[in-house]
C-alpha cells in the first residue's frame, strides 16, 4: 500500500489543466497529421483488439529475420494464422492462398518483409548512421533533440562485446564529424547525445559478482565516455532488467568519479518508477551526486521489462520486484518526478514518458519548484506518440526523442517490446487511443485509480496462476541482488573454510563408530585442501549396519505416515536455516559455483517438503465397495533399503531418495558417494539434530569395491535405490535379481543412470537462446549432471553461424575458483575424471574437428578440463554415442529437422533433450517423437524442479519413476487389499465404511 499523499489540490487543479490543453493540442495535430502506411495502423488496430493474434503477431514479428527463404516465410504465416482473419494486404492475401507455387510465395515473402519494414520503421530512426542522423536532423527542424541508439543483438560473448564497443566507438568518431559538416553548411546541428545498454558491453554480468561485473563492464564503457567527452557528445545508460540494475549503478558511479570524467556533466542515467526500489535509488544517486560535484541527468521512465519481471520473479518465487497494479507505478512515478524536481541541480530531470498526467505534473510540479524549460526536458521514444511530439516544443519545453537505429535483423527484440508496450491493456496510448476515455478519465490522479482498483480485484496475471498450482512451492534459489544476501555467503564460505579437515564417524544404530580407516576427501579445485577425513565401512560394518536397520524397521513403520512426514519438514527447516552453509560446504567438496551449490541445497529441501507431501497420499483409503464387502487400499513399507547416491548433486539426491525411502517407512544405510562424504556426513548429523530416530538411517561410507556388493546382496536387504553410471547401476540389477537362502522377497531396484543428452537448434531457432541455452547446458557444473547436453544438432543454414557464437560463448564463461562469485566454470570432480576426459578429447579428435579447448595450466594443480566443443561429429561415432560426462560438446549438422531427431534419437540412452524452435508445427512434432525422460523447448535442459518437472528417462537411462514426481513414492512402498465379507447371516450393516477406523487397518 502506498502511503505518499496525493498532490496537494491546486497543483491537481492545475495538472488537470495544463493536461487538457496538452490534449486538446494532441486532436489539432492528429488531425493535420498524414497517414502514411493505413495497413500499418489497422495491423496495429487488431492486436489491441485480438489478445491471440497479438501473442501470434509478435511471436512472427520476432521469427521474421530468422526466415531466409520465402518457402520458410509462407510456412511460418500458415503455421502462425491458420484459422485468423488477417488485417492483411491485398497481396499477402494472394499470395498465401496460392502458397504451394513458387511464384506466388516468392511475391508473398516479399510483401511481408516490405510490411514489417514498414511497421519497423514507425520505431526505428534509419537503418545506418547516415539514415539517423538524417531522422535527428529533421527533428532538429522541428526544434526537437535526439537520443541515438545503436541496436544490436543480444551479446553472448566477449568477442561480441567488443565488436559492440568498437561500433560505438566508429558511432562517436563519425556523428560529431558528420555534424560538424552541417555546421559547415551553415545548418544549426543537434548535440549528438547516445543511448546505451550494459548488457551489450560484457556477456558474463552476474549479479552475484557486482564487483567482477562492473570491472567487466567498466573496460569497454571508459573508452566509450573518454571519447564521448572528447567530442562534446552526451551519453545516457539505458537501465535494463531487475538482476543487473546493481550493476548498472555502481558502474556508472564508480566511473563518473574517475578523475578524466568527475567533472564531466554529460552523462545520465536511466532510472525505472515501476521498481519498488526506485525511490530509494533516486535519494542515494541525488546524495552520490551532490559528493560528485557535478550534475548528472536522471531520465526518469516506467520501465520497458514489467512483463519479463513479473514472470520471472513469479516462475522463481522471488518477491515481485516490480509494482503490481499500473496505479502503483504511476504514483511511484510522480513522487519520482517530485523527487527529481527537488533535486535539481545535482540531477537534472528529463522525464520520459508518453503519459500526459505524468508529463502535466512535471510541467506543473518544475514550475512550483521555479525550474526553468533549460533546466529539465521531456523524452519520448521515436514512432509512439507522434502527435504528441510537436505539442511539447510549442509549448516552450525541451523535447529529446529516442531514436534507435540498426537493421531490421537486430532490432527485433527492441521493436517486439514497442509493439508489446503499445499494445498492452494498461498503455496509456492504448487507453487514448482505443477506449474512448474522457480527458478527466485520462488526466485522474494515480491515487483516484488505485482508491477504485482497491475495492475491486486486482486483475490475475502470470506469475500468480503458476504460484497457486498447489500448496507445495519451490524453494527459490538465490537471486543474489541483494547486497545482505551476497554477504551472508561470503561468511558462510569464510566460515565453513576454517571447518575443513575435520573427522567424522560412521553412524549406525545412533552410534558414531570409528573405523580407523578414513577416506579422504579433497577439494577438487585445491587437492592440498583436506575437506574433511571419514571413517570407511568394511563389511563387518555393513553387516552391523542391515542388523541395525532390521532392528529399527518395527517402531519405525509403525509409526503413522503424518509422524514421519514431520521428519521431512522438520528436516526442511532446519536446512533452509542453515543452506548457505551447506552451499558452502558443496562449493569446496563437489566443486560447484555458487549458483550450483545453492541450487543443489534448495532442490534438497524441496524433495523434503515434496515427499513430505506426497506421504499423505499413501493413507489407508477405502476402495470401491459393494453391499456386504469392505474394500480398503493401504501401502506397506518394503523394509530395509541401500541408499547409493552420486556425488554430482551431493545434497538433492541423496536427500530425495532417501527422504522418499524413509517417509515411506524404511529404514535405510546410507551408502554416500566417495567423492563427496562429507556434505552427506554433515546432512546425516542434521537428521540426528532434528530428532530422527536411532537406526532409521546408518551411514556406512565406504569403496564399491570393498562394501558395494555386500550391501546389494545381503539377504535383509530389500530395496535398492542407486543414481551414478550404467554400469553400476546394472551391475546392482543383475545382483539383485539373485535370490539366496532364506531370503523371502525380490528386491526392488531404483536406478537412475545415464544420459547422452541432445538438443537440436532447428533452421529458425533464435540463436541468441540457443547459443547461450546450450553452452549452459553443456558445461554447467564442467558438464558433470546427468542432464548435461552432449550433443547439439543444428538444422539447416544456422549451423556455421551457431557454431561460431557457441565458441566465443563458452570461451567467454569465467573459469575459476568455485568459491569466487563470478566463476562460472569450476574443476571436475578427481584427477581421475579430469583424466579420463582428457583422454575422451584426445581420442575424439581422430574423428572430428575440436575447434575449442585450451588448457589452464594456471589453475593447476586444481582438477580442470576447460570446455571443449568438437564440430564436424559423425552421429554414430564415440563422440556422439558414449556417455564422457564432462564438459565435452559434439556439434552435429542436420539437413532438416527430421534428420536431427533420427540423430537425437540414435542413442542408447533416453534421458533429457532440448528444442530451439519457433515453429509451432516442428514442436509439435518433435514432442511427439524425440525419446526422451525430460523435453525441454526453448530452455536450457538442466534444471529440473521439484514437482515442476519429475525429472528421469528410460532406455539405458533408468528404471523406475521419475525422481520429484507424484509416481516416486510408490516405489518404496507396498501396495495391499485388504477385503472383508461383512455379511453374517443374511445381514450386512448398511452405512458400514463411516464406522470404520482406517488407521487399525
Ligand atoms: C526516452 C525514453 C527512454 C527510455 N529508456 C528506457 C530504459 O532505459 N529502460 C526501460 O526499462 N524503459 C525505458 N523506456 C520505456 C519506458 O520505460 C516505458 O516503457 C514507456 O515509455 C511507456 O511508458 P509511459 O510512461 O510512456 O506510459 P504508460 O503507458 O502510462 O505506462 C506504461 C508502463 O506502465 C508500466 N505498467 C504497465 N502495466 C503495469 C502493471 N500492471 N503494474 C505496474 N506497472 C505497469 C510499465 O512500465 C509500462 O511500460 C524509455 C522510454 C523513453 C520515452
Amino acid at each position: 500500500m502506498v502511503t505518499h499523499a496525493a498532490p496537494a489540490k491546486d497543483l491537481e487543479t492545475s495538472v488537470l489543466e495544463r493536461g487538457r490543453r496538452i490534449l486538446s493540442a494532441m486532436q489539432r495535430h492528429a488531425k493535420e497529421a498524414r497517414i502514411d502506411d493505413q495497413w500499418v495502423d489497422r495491423f496495429l488496430q487488431k492486436i489491441v483488439e485480438d489478445e491471440r493474434f497479438r501473442v501470434q503477431a509478435l511471436r512472427f514479428v520476432d521469427v521474421l529475420p530468422a526466415l531466409k527463404s520465402d518457402g520458410e516465410l509462407a510456412r511460418h504465416l500458415e503455421e502462425y494464422f491458420a484459422g485468423h482473419d488477417l488485417p492483411l494486404t491485398g497481396l499477402i492475401r494472394f499470395g498465401i492462398r496460392y502458397t504451394r507455387a513458387e511464384w506466388a510465395t516468392a511475391l508473398l515473402g516479399g510483401t511481408v518483409r516490405k510490411a514489417m519494414r514498414n511497421l519497423a520503421r514507425r520505431f526505428l530512426g534509419g537503418a545506418d548512421i547516415g539514415e539517423v542522423l538524417t531522422t535527428a536532423k529533421r527533428l532538429r527542424e522541428r526544434g526537437i533533440d535526439a537520443s541515438i541508439d545503436l541496436l544490436g543483438e543480444a551479446i553472448v560473448s566477449e568477442a561480441e562485446a567488443d565488436s559492440y564497443r568498437d561500433s560505438y566507438l566508429r558511432l562517436l568518431e563519425e556523428g560529431p564529424r558528420r555534424l560538424a559538416e552541417w555546421a559547415a553548411a551553415g545548418e544549426t546541428p543537434p548535440q549528438l547525445n547516445v543511448s546505451l545498454k550494459i548488457t551489450s558491453l560484457y556477456s558474463q554480468i552476474a549479479p552475484s559478482d557486482p564487483d567482477g561485473s562492473v570491472e567487466g563492464v567498466a573496460s569497454r564503457l571508459r573508452p566509450i565516455l573518454l571519447a564521448a567527452c572528447a567530442q562534446g557528445v552526451s551519453v545516457c545508460l539505458d537501465m535494463e532488467q531487475y538482476d543487473i540494475k546493481g550493476v548498472t549503478l555502481e558502474c556508472f558511479r564508480r566511473l563518473l568519479m574517475e578523475p578524466e570524467l568527475r567533472s564531466w556533466p554529460d552523462m545520465g542515467i536511466a532510472i525505472q518508477a515501476y521498481l519498488k526500489d526506485t525511490e530509494g535509488d533516486l535519494k542515494e544517486l541525488a546524495e552520490w551526486a551532490k559528493t560528485r560535484g557535478t550534475p548528472v541527468t536522471v531520465r526518469l521512465v516506467r520501465g520497458s521489462y514489467w512483463d519479463y519481471e513479473t514472470v520471472i520473479a513469479g516462475q522463481s518465487g522471488w518477491p515481485q520486484p516490480v509494482w503490481q497494479t499500473k496505479w502503483q507505478t504511476d504514483a511511484c512515478y510522480e513522487r519520482c518526478t517530485r523527487l527529481l524536481m527537488e533535486s535539481h541541480p545535482h540531477l537534472r530531470p528529463a522525464i520520459a514518458t508518453h503519459n500526459i498526467r505524468s508529463i502535466a505534473l512535471a510541467m506543473e510540479l518544475a514550475r512550483e519548484r521555479g525550474l526553468n524549460a533549460e533546466q529539465f526536458e521531456f523524452q519520448m521514444l521515436h514512432g509512439m506518440a507522434q502527435s504528441l511530439e510537436n505539442v511539447i516544443p510549442e509549448q516552450g519545453f525541451r523535447l529529446r526523442i529516442y531514436v534507435p537505429f540498426g537493421e531490421l535483423l537486430p532490432g527485433m527484440a527492441y521493436f517486439v517490446r514497442r509493439l508489446l508496450e503499445n499494445t498492452s491493456s494498461q498503455s496509456f496510448q492504448r487507453m487514448s487511443h482505443t477506449q474512448h476515455l474522457s480527458p478527466s478519465q485520462l488526466l485522474a490522479t494515480p491515487h483516484a485509480l488505485g482508491a477504485a482498483a482497491e475495492s475491486s480485484t486486482a486483475p490475475k496475471t502470470h506469475a500468480e496462476d503458476a504460484l497457486q498450482l498447489q500448496s507445495f512451492r519451490n524453494e527459490p534459489r538465490r537471486r543474489f541482488t541483494a547486497r545482505a544476501e551476497r554477504l551472508a555467503f561470503h561468511s558462510a564460505i569464510a566460515t565453513v573454510h576454517k571447518l575443513l579437515g575435520q573427522s567424522y564417524g560412521l553412524a549406525i544404530g545412533g552410534e558414531s563408530v570409528d573405523s580407523g580407516d578414513h577416506l579422504i576427501s579433497l577439494n577438487p579445485a585445491r587437492p592440498e585442501e583436506i575437506v574433511g577425513k571419514v571413517a570407511q565401512a568394511t563389511p563387518e560394518h555393513v553387516e552391523r549396519a542391515v542388523e541395525a536397520a532390521a532392528s529399527a524397521l518395527d517402531p519405525w513403520s509403525a509409526l503413522k505416515m503424518e509422524r514421519r512426514a514431520r521428519y521431512l519438514l522438520d528436516t526442511a527447516g532446519q536446512l533452509r536455516s542453515r543452506r548457505d552453509e551447506f552451499a558452502a560446504w558443496e562449493i569446496f567438496e563437489a566443486g560447484k559455483t555458487w549458483a550450483e551449490a545453492d541450487a543443489d541445497v534448495t532442490e534438497a529441501i524441496d524433495f523434503l517438503e515434496y515427499y513430505a507431501r506426497q506421504a499423505m497420499c499413501f493413507a489407508a483409503a477405502p476402495g470401491p465397495s459393494a453391499p456386504g464387502e469392505i474394500n480398503i487400499n493401504v501401502f506397506r513399507p518394503r523394509g530395509v533399503g541401500v541408499i547409493v547416491p552420486p556425488w554430482n548433486f551431493p545434497l538433492a539426491i541423496l536427500t530425495g531418495m532417501l527422504s522418499a525411502a524413509i517417509v515411506a517407512g524404511n529404514t535405510v544405510i546410507l551408502k554416500p558417494s566417495s567423492q563427496t562424504p562429507v556434505i552427506a556426513a554433515r546432512f546425516v548429523s542434521l537428521l540426528q539434530e532434528i530428532g530422527l530416530p536411532d537406526g532409521v538411517v546408518q551411514f556406512v561410507p565406504g569403496s564399491g569395491d570393498v562394501i558395494g556388493d555386500h550391501l546389494v546382496t545381503s539377504p535383509q536387504v530389500h530395496f535398492i535405490a542407486f543414481t551414478g553410471s550404467h554400469a553400476v547401476g546394472t551391475r546392482i540389477v543383475r545382483l539383485a535379481a539373485e535370490t539366496k537362502a532364506h531370503q523371502r522377497h525380490v528386491k526392488h531396484v531404483v536406478a537412475e543412470m545415464g544420459g547422452k543428452n541432445a538438443v537440436i537448434v532447428d533452421s529458425d531457432a533464435d540463436l541468441d537462446d540457443a547459443v547461450v541455452g546450450i553452452a549452459h547446458s553443456a558445461f554447467g557444473y564442467q558438464g558433470q549432471k546427468c542432464s548435461a547436453c552432449s550433443r547439439a544438432i543444428v538444422v539447416g543454414g544456422q549451423y556455421e553461424r551457431f557454431l561460431k557464437r557457441l565458441i566465443e560463448a563458452t570461451r567467454s564463461l569465467k573459469i575459476g575458483m568455485p568459491e569466487e562469485p563470478g566463476t562460472f566454470f569450476g574443476p571436475v570432480i578427481t584427477a581421475a575424471a579430469r583424466d579420463r576426459i582428457r583422454k575422451a578429447i584426445e581420442a575424439g579428435q581422430e574423428s572430428a574437428k575440436l575447434v575449442l579447448h585450451s588448457e589452464r595450466p594456471d589453475l593447476q594443480p586444481g582438477y580442470f578440463v576447460p570446455p571443449a566443443i568438437f564440430s564436424e561429429v559423425q552421429p554414430d561415432s564415440p563422440l556422439a554415442q558414449e556417455e564422457i560426462f564432462g564438459p565435452v560438446l559434439a556439434v552435429m549438422r542436420a539437413k532438416d529437422l527430421e534428420q536431427a531427431l533420427q540423430i537425437a534419437n540414435q542413442s542408447v540412452y533416453a534421458l533429457t533433450g532440448g528444442l530451439y524452435s519457433r515453429s509451432p508445427a516442428n514442436i509439435a512434432k518433435v514432442r511427439r517423437q524425440f525419446q526422451v525422460g525430460n523435453l525441454y523447448v526453448n530452455r536450457k535442459i538442466t534444471g529440473a524442479l521439484v514437482g515442476r518437472q519429475p525429472f528421469g528417462g528410460y532406455k539405458l537411462s533408468g528404471l523406475g519413476s521419475k525422481a520429484g514426481g507424484a509416481d516416486y513414492l510408490h516405489q518404496f512402498l507396498l501396495p495391499v487389499t485388504l477385503t472383508e465379507n461383512t455379511l453374517r447371516r443374511g445381514f450386512a450393516p448398511g452405512d458400514h465404511l463411516a464406522d470404520i477406523d482406517l488407521a487399525a487397518w
